[in-house]
């Protein structure tokens, strides 16, 4: 990656994170059982249009869509050919869904939770707070049942899903107000989207809506007591550590963000089998490559954060972890009674968390806290 400047971050990502903001293996046939193709490989060429929610070319979330379209031409020889178009180049960055849905472009790279307003189920096949974490995200949905689930809802829409990237577990953001109790966090004004947000506004706080470029000014004049973001890498070109005092782990609210491939079903089926299956294989491979660039270079910025910054690094308290926990299932409780997709799509969620939850406890856990000497 380029080197690249706050300020330009700042302006990259104002055009991109106007409402809420942010915010991978296998190759199994049975989810595309309802799509058809022709069977006739031709040479014909297609040239096709994916628009974004993030600013052009941004670290990790943008270039991996470059990347995937430069994967996609080699892979197909040129037969496919993708244009990618930044936030707000060819449509608002949050119209992207409504874009690719009436075939103004043939694919949108976003993260789910962007469309819960539109269709509520869509959110938990981004992060649910206190969920699972990257990898068991991708076990659900690549062998637990998950992508039938997500192309159930999306099929209905004339979309097709696909897993293209994770952010990895987030921090818990930026803080001027120490959190030492959940009794902290009534009146905290803090910018935390989606579940997340709605998590802290049962807890007392307020959920602030701030466009990414005015996050750094919110948080320097006091606006906002506090803002999430991703994590080390991307906090740090934000420039977030020269004016927080606390930066809290871990990111209870976003354990494993999802991001998405989606593309229009009826340009999908006029594909030929193999350039669908490339779509399939691209999006997962690009997909492992900005879960692995976000987890190489987050320890790297974290080291230059802990030397530049006196922000202090903190673990949020048990206490205030159990609130948000208890909180975060009044949430679910009142989406999934109001939704049945929702309910669906949670229940399976649920079931496969609690299974891959026994697992873990002999394996990642056991391995970290008792094996491990990175950790
Ligand atoms: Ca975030």
């Amino acid at each position: 990656m380029k080197k690249i400047s706050r300020k330009k971050f700042l302006v990259k990502s104002s055009v991109a994170l106007g409402a809420s903001t942010l915010l991978l293996n296998g190759c199994k046939d049975e989810g595309q059982k309802n799509i058809s193709a022709p069977n006739i490989i031709t040479n014909k060429k297609y040239r096709w249009r994916m628009v974004t929610t993030w600013p052009p070319n941004f670290p990790v979330l943008g270039e991996v869509c470059n990347r995937f379209a430069e994967t996609l031409k080699i892979m197909s020889n040129g037969r496919l050919e993708l244009k990618v178009f930044g936030g707000g180049e060819l449509v608002p960055p949050l119209e992207s869904f409504e874009a690719v849905i009436s075939g103004a472009a043939e694919m949108y790279n976003a993260a789910s939770y962007y469309w819960a307003g539109k269709a509520p189920a869509s959110q938990f096949f981004a992060s649910i707070p206190f969920g699972m974490n990257a990898q068991q995200m991708h076990a659900w949905i690549l062998n637990g049942g998950g992508y039938e689930l997500w192309r159930e809802l999306y099929g209905a829409l004339d979309l097709v899903p696909f897993i293209c990237g994770n952010t990895g577990v987030q921090m818990g953001g930026w803080f001027n107000k120490e959190i030492n109790n959940s009794k902290d966090l009534r009146g905290l004004k803090m910018r935390i989207p989606g579940l997340g947000g709605k998590v802290l506004e049962r807890a007392g706080g307020a959920a602030v809506l701030v466009s990414g470029g005015e996050l750094y000014t919110s948080l320097e004049r006091g606006v906002i007591d506090a803002t999430e973001w991703i994590g080390p890498y991307h906090d740090y070109l934000l420039g977030l550590h020269k004016i927080a005092k606390y930066y809290y782990s871990p990111g209870w609210h976003e354990p494993g963000s999802i991001l998405e491939n989606v593309v229009n079903k009826k340009a999908f089926e006029k594909l030929p089998k193999d350039l669908q299956k490339m779509i399939e294989m691209a999006s997962h491979a690009m997909g492992m490559w900005s879960f692995h660039e976000f987890e190489a270079k987050n320890n790297e910025y974290l080291q230059k954060i802990r030397k530049e910054s006196t922000a202090e690094l903190r673990l949020f308290p048990q206490e205030v972890l159990d609130v948000l926990k208890e909180k975060t299932k009044e949430v679910l409780d009142e989406i999934t009674s109001k939704d049945s997709m929702s309910a669906k799509v949670y229940q399976s969620f649920q079931d496969f968390s609690n299974k891959v939850g026994n697992w873990s406890k002999y394996s990642e856990k056991a391995y970290y806290n008792r094996i491990s000497s990175h950790q």
